[in-house]
């Protein structure tokens, strides 16, 4: 069992290969000496072998230390590996040396921080809607249902907001794709522009955003609906008519430790219905029942 493992750190270990090498070759004139003395019939050799075993310890020492430090790069290396693979955490290698270690030590430093950096870009952009650069549907997703748990652990309120551009059909089939496209980025810019950092708004369909406003009761999310409803209307799209661009919200304060993010969703759209049901650019709301 003992030998077994002795064998697995052998075997998984360069540097242990190398100092094994090394004790070897620095020894070998040593024991061919011990041995030469053991079988010759010389007098008096006991002072020549003292100053070889001397000589042999000064040189193993040394040579232990130089393996030692040539490896130590590489032990960092593998380090920065291991981290990167469990944690995601990019440690900081480098190594100023010219040998082959060091080009092998900056190469997969340099590879580790490209990686990361592709990572990230992709994982922003699986979670990016191209078009306005608020979150998509994906993204909406996990970082609604953060909100909602941190919600329900520290008993703080959270409300939905819904909206859905009001005729947009008409401006796409009235002014073309591209007068479309411009008031999907102007609208996602209002959002953005009229929201707290914190807060998560997100295109999650054609024409439908959504926001999740954390500690926020009902009262105060309606006013925030009623102001994006106000700066919507403000927007200028050339050639659209001025306040051609409206849209109606469905507004919702919802239990947080009860409710799943689909039934708050499902209770805002229903408000949104509502909205568009009394003549749209308007806002409806309703709260969850405690
Ligand atoms: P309502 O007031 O009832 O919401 O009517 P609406 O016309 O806004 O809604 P409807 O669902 O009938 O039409 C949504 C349109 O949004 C249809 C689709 O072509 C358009 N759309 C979806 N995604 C995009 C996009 O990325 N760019 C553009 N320009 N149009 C889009
Ligand atoms: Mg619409
Ligand atoms: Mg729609």
């Amino acid at each position: 069992m003992r030998l077994a493992g002795l064998k697995t750190t052998f075997n998984s270990s360069l540097t242990l290969k190398i100092f094994c090498t090394c004790f070897l070759s620095t020894h070998l004139p040593l024991i061919s000496l011990a041995v030469y003395l053991t079988m010759s019939s010389h007098g008096n050799l006991g002072p020549i072998f003292i100053v070889v075993l001397s000589a042999t310890l000064v040189g193993t020492i040394f040579c232990l230390g130089s393996v030692w430090i040539f490896l130590h790069p590489l032990r960092q290396v593998t380090r920065a590996i291991e981290i990167y693979r469990v944690k995601g955490h990019v440690e900081k290698i480098s190594s100023l040396r010219q040998d082959e270690i060091g080009v092998v030590t900056n190469g997969v430093a340099n590879l580790i921080r490209e990686l990361d950096r592709k990572i990230e870009q992709l994982r922003r952009q699986a979670y990016t809607d191209p078009l306005t650069g608020l979150g998509n549907r994906h993204w909406f997703n996990e970082a609604a249902a953060r909100e909602i748990s941190r919600a329900a652990r520290d008993k703080t309120p959270l409300a939905l907001i819904l909206l859905d551009l009001d005729h947009f059909k008409r401006i796409n089939d009235e002014y073309g794709h591209d007068v479309g496209d411009k008031v999907l980025m102007a609208a996602g810019a209002t959002i953005q522009d009229c929201l707290r950092p914190h807060d998560v708004a997100a295109r999650i369909g054609g024409e439908e955003f959504s926001i999740v406003l954390a500690n926020t009761n009902l009262d105060t999310a309606v006013e925030i609906a009623n102001r994006l409803k106000t700066r919507l209307e403000r927007i200028i799209i050339n050639p659209l008519p001025n306040g051609r661009v409206t849209a109606s919200f469905g507004v919702y304060q919802a239990d947080p430790a009860k409710q799943s993010l689909k039934t708050m969703l499902k209770a805002a759209d229903h408000q949104l219905y509502s909205a568009k049901r009394s003549g749209r650019n308007t806002v409806c709301s309703a709260a969850a029942l405690s």
